[in-house]
């Protein structure tokens, strides 16, 4: 965290009152440091070392220092680096992984991938994240470890998370992808369980020109294995001592990632400030309790890969028509919790087992938060949100008029 820390916003985007804005564009934040990305590209097809090597090293060592974990290992997408992590963790067939339901698809395939179970318990309204109460009660014999993702980017109860592992001897693998940088007690993801696994698909906080992904852990022995698993499980000249599979980084990713990484900080600082314009927008327009913006809670660090608002009384699809209408970015993650998705339904889960996470499936509405989304940009998402509202409060009045 001594690194300096290298500033692109804010960046002025010339919009005018009519263009549309986009739950995300890449395309300022490339510009913005174009030179130094085509530059390390350029680097990496005059060396022609595409995979792994020491545009991946150094990346490794730079990632390791940002999270301040002993060793960070390379993969080629967040969800191998889940994946991984199961296997150096030897969890497989028969074991049990407790994880949250309100996530992306990954967090859960992964443990099912592995062959274990997942097994989900419900998120806390404050924060979305998986609840430790919960946790506690469906430990049982056969649980290995716990998954908590840190939803949004914000840390999950870490501390609860860890006192229940240690008392059941179970590992702690976090699904950082939303959230590399946050931080809980001065702490940064990465280094808050046994295990962190960061993505670095294009739309997170850090991604790259692809799929990519790192895994980060204290324990040598761990990392060790990791870097095996990574290459088939080779040992060095063939002898393949696990069942390991191909996930290794490419250079160019790396290369690309390691110009990206210095500016890191002073994008999440972008995100955090449109966090707090929005706050005073939302305050402005006066929607009561309809719209519930998101929360940092104490001692966290927020990061916002998404600015999740909900939308109460029901009105979230109406709303989302007409901002649609309007077009300005919005989106729903995630519409359907993992406990109900049909690739799982062999588990048993029902319907109604989950309720906090089946409310937020149908409330949750995502808004534009990138870094370089300027105050007026901001403020047409703001009033546009309001004028949405409004117009689905009187359809629903008319409609329970009628009725
Ligand atoms: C993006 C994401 C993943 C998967 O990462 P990929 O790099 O796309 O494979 C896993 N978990 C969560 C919570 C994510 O948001």
């Amino acid at each position: 965290m001594t690194k300096p820390v290298a500033s692109t916003v804010p960046f002025p985007t010339s919009s005018s009152a009519h263009d549309p804005i986009p739950l995300i564009d890449l395309k300022p934040q490339y510009q913005s440091i174009k030179q130094e990305i085509d530059e390390a590209v350029q680097r990496v097809f005059e060396n022609q070392t595409f995979v792994l090597g020491d545009e991946v090293s150094k990346f490794e060592s730079e990632i390791a220092s940002y999270c301040d974990s002993r060793e960070a290992i390379g993969c080629a997408s967040g969800t191998d680096a889940l994946i991984l992590a199961l296997q150096a963790l030897n969890i497989g067939p028969g074991d049990e992984v407790i994880t949250s339901p309100f996530t992306f698809f990954a967090t859960a395939s992964s443990i099912e991938r592995v062959g274990a179970k997942p097994v989900f318990v419900d998120v806390e309204e404050n924060g979305f994240n998986i609840n430790p109460q919960a946790i506690s009660a469906a430990v049982t014999s056969r649980t290995k470890a716990i998954m908590p993702v840190h939803i949004f980017g914000q840390c999950a109860k870490m501390e609860e998370i860890n006192r229940i592992a240690t008392k059941h001897n179970l590992a702690v693998i976090e699904d950082a992808a939303q959230a590399i940088g946050s931080e809980y007690r001065g702490r940064r993801t990465g280094v808050l369980g046994t295990i962190g696994c960061f993505s670095f698909f294009p739309t997170k906080n850090l991604g790259g020109a692809g799929d990519g992904g790192m895994i980060t852990t204290d324990d040598a022995q761990l990392a060790t294995r990791l870097k095996r698993l990574r290459v088939h499980g080779d040992a060095g000249r063939y002898q393949h001592i696990d069942l390991g599979m191909n996930s290794r980084l490419d250079s160019l990713q790396a290369a690309v990632l390691s110009v990206k990484l210095r500016y890191l900080d002073s994008w999440t600082e972008g995100r955090q400030r449109n966090a707090s314009w929005y706050q005073e927008l939302f305050d402005r327009e006066q929607l009561g309790s309809v719209i519930q913006l998101p929360k940092t809670l104490p001692d966290r660090r927020h990061v916002y890969n998404q600015y999740c608002v909900r939308v109460h009384d029901g009105l979230r699809d109406e709303v989302l028509n007409s901002l649609r209408e309007q077009q300005i970015g919005c989106a729903v993650y995630y519409p359907q919790p993992l406990h109900l998705q049909p690739c799982f339904a062999h588990h048993g889960y029902k319907e109604g087992q989950f309720p906090i996470s089946e409310q937020l499936s149908r409330d949750i509405m995502a808004l534009p938060i990138f870094a370089e989304l300027n105050l007026g940009q901001l403020e047409r998402v703001v009033s546009g949100v309001g004028k949405a509202v409004r117009s689905a409060q009187s359809k629903s009045s008319s409609i329970s008029k009628a009725a």
